[in-house]
């Protein structure tokens, strides 16, 4: 069984559109303990088979997981087949990288599957070729990323602190945030100040320099993400911040009864509500 987890964005700069088309950005990224959990079968016969035991995404190759096992057997020469259960608890078109994450784990249950000589940097670099975000998940833990966020460089995992998420009933597309950004006019975090706070196990570092470029432009359209943060701020959180493109909001808490106070009151207004663990380093994911 692979596990894959979601991850946050401590910090998310856009720097500027490339000429590919994709934006630059330097971004924090870290893993949580809320993740999907992905069961590979040996299969005789030559075929990917999918079962996605979730209404709201696919079973065929619009499936990241999917398209993830296909890129493995083409780029190892694989003749047999894989049967892939993939069961979902992150939630779809969140800001959390659950597809990507899916992804990572099928490129990573593979390799173990069928014995492949591989290294990680390898399935990243497959990875990059399904989504940005896909080669981070394949590492996990905590890093900064850069490019078009496959370019992964391992740092010090955050301080021990819980994690309260809430998503509203809405998903978002990244696409259309990303089209509908004003880089010259957005809004920058200080990504090297959030890198120090980790370097440093600097909670209160960690808390202040949390920072999105793409929050404000999700909030223009959906501003019920705004709401939810307020929410959690007045609640008691250290601090508060939308993940990816949204619309899932997340609050860094350092005690457990504070952070169990948020859960609840939010769980007053909001059906997906989550209180967990950073996953923090790499060995964790084992
Ligand atoms: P990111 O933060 O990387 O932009 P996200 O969390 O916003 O990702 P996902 O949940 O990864 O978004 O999925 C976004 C879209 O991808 C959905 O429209 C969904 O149908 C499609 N998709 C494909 N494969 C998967 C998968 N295994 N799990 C979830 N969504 C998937």
């Amino acid at each position: 069984m692979e596990k894959a987890p979601a991850k946050i964005n401590l910090s998310l700069d856009v720097l500027h559109k490339r000429e590919d088309g994709f934006h630059e950005v330097e971004m924090v990224m870290t893993t949580i303990d809320l993740a999907d959990r992905i069961e590979l079968e040996y299969l005789e016969e030559d075929k990917i088979v999918l079962e996605a035991e979730s209404r709201y995404v696919p079973n065929d190759e619009r499936n990241l997981a999917y398209l993830a096992a296909r890129k493995m057997k083409e780029r190892f020469d694989i003749r047999e087949g894989v049967y892939i259960t993939l069961t979902k608890h992150v939630p779809v078109a969140a800001g959390l990288a659950g597809g990507s994450s899916d992804a990572a784990a099928v490129l990573r249950g593979m390799a173990r599957l069928f014995e492949l000589d591989t290294t990680p940097e390898e399935l990243a670099e497959i990875g990059a070729e399904i989504g940005s975000d896909v080669s981070f998940c394949v590492h996990g833990g905590t890093a900064f990323a850069t490019g078009r966020g496959e370019q992964i460089e391992e740092i010090p995992a955050p301080p021990p602190c819980w994690i309260v998420l809430a998503k509203p009933p809405i998903g978002v597309s990244t696409k259309t945030i990303y089209q509908s950004l004003k880089v010259e006019e957005a809004y920058h975090p200080d990504t090297r100040a959030m890198i120090r706070a980790l370097e440093e196990g600097d909670y209160e570092g960690m808390c202040q320099y949390i920072g999105n470029t793409l929050e404000e432009v999700t909030v223009k359209q959906y501003p019920e993400v705004a709401q939810l943060k307020e929410h959690m701020l007045q609640a008691g959180a250290d601090a508060s911040l939308m993940s990816g493109s949204g619309p899932t909001v997340f609050s860094l808490v350092d005690q457990d009864v504070k952070a169990r106070r948020i859960y609840n009151h939010l769980k007053g207004f909001c059906e997906e509500v989550y209180m967990v663990r950073l996953l923090g380093t790499k060995e964790t994911l084992d």
